[in-house]
C-alpha cells in the first residue's frame, strides 16, 4: 500500500530525514516510535505532502511521487486523496458542528451532495459513538470527543490509509482510552494506519508492525515482540528504559 525509498528530507541545515526505507502492507498497522526530535513527524507528514522531500519516492496505492523532480500542484492534490490524516490537535473548523467538520471533506473535495455528504457523516460519526454529538460546535466536546471527530472526519473521505500523529498526546489521560478504542476497531476492520504515538501500550497490542526511529534514521523494525523484548540494539533499549 505504501512504499518509502531513499527519503531525505532537510530544514535548512538540519538533516532531519536521511534516506528512510519504509514498507507498508494493505491492512497493516505500523506504529513508528522514537525519540522527540527523530523525523516521526516529518516522516508522517511527508506521506502527505504536508512536507516536501528533497529526495526519494513515495507510492501510495497506484500512485508515484518522485521528489527528484518537479512536482505538480494537481499531482499532489490527487495524491492526498488517498490518505487522510489525524493531527494532535484534532483542527476542526471552530464554527461547524461536528456534523458539518465531517461533511466538509466530502462536500468540497468530492464534490458529494450535501444530502449524501450528511448520511455519511452520521454514520462515521455513529461509529466513532459520537451519535449523540451530531450538532455539537467543537467547543461544546471533550478534547477526547473533538479527536473523534477529527477521525471521523478523516474517514469520510473514504480513503484506504489513515496518518495518526500523536493522536492522544493533547489529551488529559481519562480521555485517551476511548480515542484508542475507535483506532483499535479502525485497525480490526482492516484500515491501512501508519501511527506516530507515545501509547506503548497501544504499540504493543494492536501494531503488527514498530518502527523505531532515533536522529532521523529507522534504527530498526520488527513485530511489538522483537522490538519491545528482544531487541539487541542499544539506542531502541536506551529509549525503552527511559520509558519505561
Ligand atoms: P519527532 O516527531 O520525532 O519529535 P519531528 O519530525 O517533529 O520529530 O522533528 C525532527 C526535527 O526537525 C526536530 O529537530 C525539529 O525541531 C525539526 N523541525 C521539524 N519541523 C520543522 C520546521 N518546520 N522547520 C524547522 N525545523 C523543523
Amino acid at each position: 500500500m505504501i512504499t518509502v525509498k531513499d527519503l531525505n528530507k532537510s530544514f535548512g541545515d538540519l538533516h532531519v530525514l536521511k534516506n528512510i526505507h519504509m514498507d507498508v502492507e494493505r491492512g497493516e498497522v505500523v506504529v513508528v516510535i522514537g525519540p522527540s526530535g527523530s523525523g516521526k513527524t516529518t516522516l508522517l507528514r511527508s506521506l502527505n505532502i504536508l512536507e516536501t522531500p528533497e529526495e526519494g519516492e513515495i507510492t501510495i496505492g497506484e500512485q508515484r511521487m518522485d521528489f527528484s523532480k518537479p512536482l505538480k500542484k494537481k499531482q499532489i492534490v490527487e495524491f492526498r486523496k488517498q490518505t487522510g490524516m489525524v493531527f494532535q490537535n484534532h483542527n476542526l473548523f471552530p464554527h461547524f458542528t461536528a456534523l458539518e467538520n465531517v461533511m466538509e471533506g466530502p462536500v468540497t473535495v468530492q464534490k458529494i451532495s450535501k444530502a449524501k455528504a450528511r448520511e455519511r457523516a452520521k454514520d462515521i460519526l455513529t461509529k466513532v459513538g459520537l451519535g449523540e454529538k451530531l450538532d455539537a460546535y467543537p467547543h461544546q466536546l471533550s478534547g477526547g470527543q473533538q479527536q473523534r471527530v477529527g477521525i471521523a472526519r478523516a474517514l469520510a473521505t473514504g480513503v484506504e490509509v489513515i496518518l495518526f500523529d500523536e493522536p492522544t498526546s493533547a489529551l488529559d489521560p481519562e480521555l485517551v482510552g476511548d480515542v484508542l478504542d475507535v483506532m483499535k476497531e479502525l485497525a480490526e476492520e482492516g484500515m491501512t494506519m501508519v501511527v506516530v504515538t507515545h501509547e506503548m501500550s497501544f504499540a504493543e497490542e494492536v501494531a503488527d508492525r514498530v518502527i523505531f526511529m532515533d536522529q532521523g534514521k529507522v534504527v530498526e523494525e520488527g513485530t511489538p515482540e522483537q522490538i519491545f523484548q528482544q531487541t539487541k540494539e542499544p539506542r531502541t533499549q536506551q529509549f525503552l528504559n527511559r520509558i519505561r
